[in-house]
């Protein structure tokens, strides 16, 4: 016992570091080794071999990885840090959402058209927060026609979260979004 209270010094000293250590990238907001210069993209905002007019909207790196995975998405994220919570009217704060719809303003200025595909699973969280982003972008819609929102919804169970979906499960979601 007095042997781990001796470690918490410790712990609290790596726990600053890694926060130190730790970056996100600017556009997406995965977050990053830093070890590249402040404020540099990350490799998947980097790679210019992906399709830049498709955006997933993801809760957390880990979804992220899982649809990576799939190996049948090539475009863009964006992660929300966290989904809406029903109960809590601050929790829209919290997320990166005005940096979204800033970037999908910024994406339809320079490209008329794009895909944001709602990636936040099928709990009643991740629901809230599908419906209140469809909301914030629909006046961009008005300006830009041609802006495309879908939902990864159909062949996941109901109450599904991303980050436990299956390969083909999310594949399947992925090809039937609507
Ligand atoms: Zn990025």
């Amino acid at each position: 016992m007095l042997k781990n209270r001796a470690l918490i010094p410790d712990l609290r000293q790596g726990l600053a570091d890694l926060d130190r250590k730790i970056a996100f990238c600017p556009l997406c907001y995965r977050a990053l080794e830093q070890n590249g210069e402040k404020g540099a993209y990350c490799m998947l905002c980097r790679d210019t071999k992906r399709n830049s007019r498709q955006i997933a909207v993801v809760e957390k790196e880990a979804d992220l990885q899982n649809l990576e995975k799939t190996g049948s998405y090539s475009g863009l994220y964006h992660v929300l840090s966290g989904l809406i919570a029903p109960l809590d009217p601050n929790s829209p704060k919290g997320l990166h959402l005005k940096e979204l719809h800033e970037r999908v303003n910024n994406l339809l200025e320079k490209e008329r058209k794009c895909e944001i595909i709602l990636a936040t699973g099928t709990t009643t969280e991740g629901d809230m927060t599908a419906l209140y982003i469809e909301r914030i972008l629909a006046p961009l819609k008005n300006k830009f026609p041609e802006l495309k929102i879908s939902r990864l919804g159909r062949g996941l169970s109901l109450g599904s979260e991303l980050e436990y979906a299956d390969e083909v499960t999310l594949k399947n979601a992925l090809t039937n979004r609507k």
